[in-house]
């Protein structure tokens, strides 16, 4: 990719330099000929002044006439000189121009294709991760001379767990890749909306923990997309579900703060460490693989499409946790 880029960078450059440079010859001819066409115009038309001694400036010949010829050739001379220095200087800082802007014009495109270079290699691994374990269990399965029927219902019931997962990670990759499209459309948005539908999509699992979800939404608005706030939310919320213990509350609060509006979540749970925090909006990022890996199912996608999200409404989401005893995570909206 780097290869094709500094390729493309040295093509745009030449494209760039090509049309400068075909400008400022372009006008460097014109000035030149009407330049050396008005040097020309110096010399009076023979009695022009009626007087004999001026005529003698237009007369072929005479040493006046030579005189001035000779001004009027060296003049252009001169003229022809400066505009080729001139030509020549547009030429190299034309040729540093036009590698900065092309450097300029390529890097988001180049930023962008390696981020989704990037994507596309963790998504892969995300991906085969639940495929070679179904595949090793059935293959073990397989080899086996007898297999009852509880043993092979085990099986299948694994099948069905990985094959779930796969399910999931690839609907949380799907949203993520149209949260990267360009964002849907705005409209005002209440806030107790918001927080209602994200509530009702983890009610279940909070009860299942018998987790008490505290809500204390006043009525705000923001301009937004209902659906990809709510999704950013839910994300918030199923964390703090979770990496929360049994019995334990979740609060969720919503206040004004200058223009925006800040939407919080407060957990009593695990809590991030220090070294963890930074990299968590990270896509595919999980704060201590060992632990998460095998208590709590995640793919380290949801609060990197959460971010996605606040950026798409020029808003932010914050983080402050203290590891053991909990986090609170803060959507920060602008007001509509
Ligand atoms: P995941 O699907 O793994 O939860 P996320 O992107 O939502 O992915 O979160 C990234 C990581 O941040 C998680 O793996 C977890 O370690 C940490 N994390 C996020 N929210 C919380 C929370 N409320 N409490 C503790 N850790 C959290």
């Amino acid at each position: 990719m780097r290869k094709f880029f500094s390729t493309t960078t040295a093509r745009l450059a030449v494209s760039y330099l090509v049309i400068i440079m075909i400008m400022t010859i372009g006008f460097s001819m014109v000035i030149y000929r009407d330049s050396a066409h008005e040097l020309g115009r110096q010399l009076p038309p023979p009695g022009a002044f009626g007087v004999r001694r001026i005529d003698d400036i237009s007369r072929p010949g005479t040493p006046i006439h030579l005189f001035f010829q000779q001004r009027i050739d060296e003049g252009r001379h001169l003229l022809l000189l400066h505009l080729i220095i001139l030509n020549a200087v547009t030429l190299v800082a034309g040729g540093v121009l036009s590698y900065y802007l092309a450097r300029l014009t390529l890097r988001p495109v180049e930023d962008n294709m390696e981020a989704q270079a990037q994507f596309v290699s963790d998504a892969s691994h995300e991906l085969r991760t639940p495929l070679t374990v179904l595949q090793t269990t059935n293959e073990v399965a397989l080899r086996r001379q007898k297999l009852s029927s509880a043993q092979a219902k085990d099986i299948l019931r694994h099948n069905v767990e990985e094959l779930t997962r796969l399910d999931n990670l690839t609907a949380e990759l799907l949203k993520l890749a149209r949260t990267d499209d360009q964002p849907d459309a705005f409209e005002r948005v209440a806030v107790q909306d918001i927080v209602t539908d994200a509530l009702n999509a983890v009610v279940a699992s909070a009860s299942r923990k018998k987790i008490n979800v505290d809500d204390q939404v006043p009525k705000l608005s923001i301009n937004g997309n209902k659906s990809n706030l709510t999704s950013a939310l839910v994300a918030l919320l199923d964390n703090a579900v979770k990496y929360s213990p049994d019995k334990s509350t979740i609060h969720v609060e919503a206040a004004e703060q200058g223009k925006y509006v800040l939407i919080s979540v407060r957990d009593e749970g695990l809590g991030i460490d220090a070294e963890h925090l930074p990299h968590i909006f990270d896509r595919f990022y999980r704060a201590d693989q060992s632990r998460n890996k095998q208590q709590h199912e995640g793919y380290g996608i949801g609060l990197s499409l959460a971010k996605k999200i606040a950026e798409q409404h020029h808003g932010e989401i914050l983080a402050v946790s203290t590891p053991g005893k909990g986090s609170v995570f803060t959507l920060k909206i602008p007001l509509s």
